[in-house]
């Protein structure tokens, strides 16, 4: 990947994808479909599969067992992702996040028009 920026990193990988989980849990409806909380659930499990790291997968299969996906509501589920990315922080010798804030980290998007925000509108498959 010479001229494109490098090989990607493990810690790379890592915040890219935090991202993505954040911003997609603080994203998530309030009031989720039936079909939304089965997504939800299954994308983590999907990761504890195919995530580009094994160690990382295994670890996050350990954590997930330990503490299944919450995902009856938005705010379950941002909470669940932060207490995940937490038991990940813990075990890697990171400092915990404070969960209260996840809103304020995660919870805007910088986007026109409300495009990029799910919540309010019904899920269109
Ligand atoms: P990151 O941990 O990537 O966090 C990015 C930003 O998220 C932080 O700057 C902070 O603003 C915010 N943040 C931090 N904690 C929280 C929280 N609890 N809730 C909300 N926001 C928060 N690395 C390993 O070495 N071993 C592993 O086993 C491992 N497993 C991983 C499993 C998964 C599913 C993922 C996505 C990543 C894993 N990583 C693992 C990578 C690791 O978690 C970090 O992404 C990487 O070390 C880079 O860390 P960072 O300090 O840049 O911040």
């Amino acid at each position: 990947r010479q001229g494109y920026g490098g090989a990607v990193s493990l810690a790379e990988l890592g915040r890219c994808t935090w991202v993505f989980l954040h911003t997609l849990a603080t994203q998530f409806p309030e009031n989720p479909t039936k079909q939304q909380q089965r997504d939800a659930k299954e994308l983590m499990m999907i990761l504890t599969r195919i995530y580009p790291c094994k160690e990382c997968a295994e670890h996050l299969t350990t954590v997930i067992e330990a503490n299944p996906p919450k995902t009856s509501s938005g705010s379950e589920f941002s909470q669940w992702m932060c207490q995940i990315h937490n038991s990940v922080n813990r075990s890697i010798g990171k400092p915990e996040f404070p969960c209260r804030r996840v809103d304020m980290r995660w919870g805007s998007m910088n986007c026109e028009g409300n495009v990029c925000n799910l919540k309010g509108r019904p899920f269109r498959p």
